[in-house]
């Protein structure tokens, strides 16, 4: 665990709510010194003299101005979120009095947090492990009901609860390991090379779960991108309408995302599901397929996670079909053969094609059966609300190097590679755990991490 940076026994302020102007606005201090600064404006009482985890009306003041009436929250280091003496004080939403109340706190030598630097301190001062601080992050930004859930769950420990016991265990291997390396003369195993064996043994099954839960990880932290494609007049522009209809979803920017193309998004079962291009689609210059060439067309699909082929039954032949499905599997491509105007065909022969689904765009029949497919193609079999999910591509970046001195490790024993060899392997896999929980960091990392933030977390 990293000791206290340098220039972290200061008071910081920030205000946590958003810009703009809302009922109420909450300006957070932390530090040592933030209960006694907030005492020096609040006349009333003594704020000092008060209990952790009560909360004060009266006015704030600068010398004989009054900033507001607002309400005062105390919580006493240690027991607050950053482990510091924490403040919180609620005033009226108007911007005026909120940088009143923040210049007021400056001149008393407060200074204005960093993004993250609320949570990084809790992180310092050990309130929570370097994936809860990041879930933090990512509960902040969360617009689903799954993305809250797996961020929730991460927050409350997750999985690198499971990481820090292996860890656990295998610095116990390690020490015996590094004894036996003392003993060299005298050709001693104090370290079980049976249960060794055995225990980089879960630590591999651990670790391949969490490495395969990304995928639906990032599913579920950044949605699931589909590409509408098919003919002119196929009906993209009316099925693109009719999806959206009642579900299309309320979305800011997902951090870290920045996409060149406008998209419609519609939430799925609480999943993001973006529908890409849809500006081509709207504009009619619709043919992705024939209008935009081959290539690109081909760009497009790849960038989706599931593609939707749209088409006219009342005007595409069997063997065009085929030709198109095999087209999609030929590209290794998630993908669902939608057959578009069913309310145009009285009689169909459901033996066309395998797999395709029929609807009616116009009437808005058989829309929701194309919904549950997205759904159940792309997310529902691996959809288990109890399972560890990793959505952070630090933490998979970190697992990839763990997995890889596993295999190390692993085969370093068996060739029977001598004991300082095998420790070395040891300690980078050690090394690299420690680094999704925060028990091995550096200050550039944190830094990095939480800079992500918002001001005021
Ligand atoms: P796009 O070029 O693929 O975007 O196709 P459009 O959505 O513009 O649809 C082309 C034409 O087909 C329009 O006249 C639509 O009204 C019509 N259309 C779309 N879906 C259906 C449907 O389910 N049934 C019928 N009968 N017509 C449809």
């Amino acid at each position: 665990m990293l000791g206290k940076l340098a220039g972290w026994d200061d008071t910081i302020a920030a205000i946590a709510t958003p810009q703009g102007v809302g009922a109420i606005g909450v300006i957070r201090i932390s530090g040592a010194q933030a209960i006694s600064v907030v005492d020096g404006m609040f006349p009333s009482k003594s704020l000092e003299a008060q209990a952790s985890h009560t909360l004060h009306v009266g006015l704030l003041k600068e010398d004989a101005l009054v900033l507001d009436e607002v309400v005062v929250a105390l919580f006493k280091a240690p027991r607050s979120f950053t482990g510091e003496n924490v403040v919180e004080i609620s005033c009226h939403g108007s911007h005026y009095i909120q940088s009143q109340v923040m210049e007021s706190l400056s001149r008393r030598g407060v200074r204005m947090a960093k993004p993250g630097e609320f949570t990084q301190r809790a992180f310092l001062n050990g309130k929570m492990d370097l994936t809860q601080a990041e879930a933090v992050a990512d509960i902040i930004a969360s617009n689903t009901e799954a993305s809250k859930k797996t961020a929730l769950q991460n927050i409350r420990g997750g999985f690198s609860s499971v990481l820090k016991e292996l860890r656990e265990e295998l610095i116990k291997f390690s020490a015996l390991i590094e004894l036996e390396l003392d003993f060299s003369q005298e050709d001693v195993e104090f370290a079980d090379r049976t249960a060794l064996f055995d225990l980089l043994n879960r630590v591999s099954v651990q670790v391949s779960k969490l490495l395969q839960s990304f995928r639906l990880g990032n599913v579920i932290k950044n949605g699931v991108q589909v590409a509408i494609i098919g003919k002119p007049n196929a009906g993209k522009s009316t099925l693109l309408n009719a999806l959206l209809n009642e579900e299309r979803a309320i979305v800011s920017d997902i951090a870290g995302t920045t996409r060149d193309t406008i998209e419609e998004v519609l939430n799925i079962n609480g999943v993001l599901f973006r529908l890409i291009d849809t500006a081509g689609i709207r504009e009619h210059t619709s043919d992705i397929i024939e209008s935009i060439g081959v290539e690109r067309s081909l760009a497009k699909m790849r960038e989706a996670d599931v593609v939707i082929y749209l088409f006219d039954i009342t005007t595409t032949t069997p063997e065009e079909l085929s030709i198109e499905q095999a087209k999609l599997a030929a590209a290794n491509i998630q993908y669902v053969m939608v057959g578009n105007k069913a309310d145009q065909v009285k009689e169909r022969n459901e033996n066309a094609a395998e797999h395709v689904l029929y609807i009616s765009a116009k009437e808005n029949s058989g829309v929701d059966e194309l919904k549950h497919r997205l759904f159940n193609l792309t997310v529902s079999d691996e959809w288990n609300s109890d399972n560890t999910i990793v959505t952070n591509a630090r933490h998979i970046d970190a697992l990839q190097k763990v997995e890889k001195s596993l295999y190390d490790i692993r085969n370093g024993l068996q060739e029977g590679l001598p004991g300082d060899l095998v420790a070395i392997d040891i300690r980078s896999c050690l090394h690299y755990l420690g680094e999704i929980t925060g028990e091995v960091s550096n200050e550039d990392q944190l830094d990095f991490i939480f800079s992500k933030f918002c001001i005021g977390k």
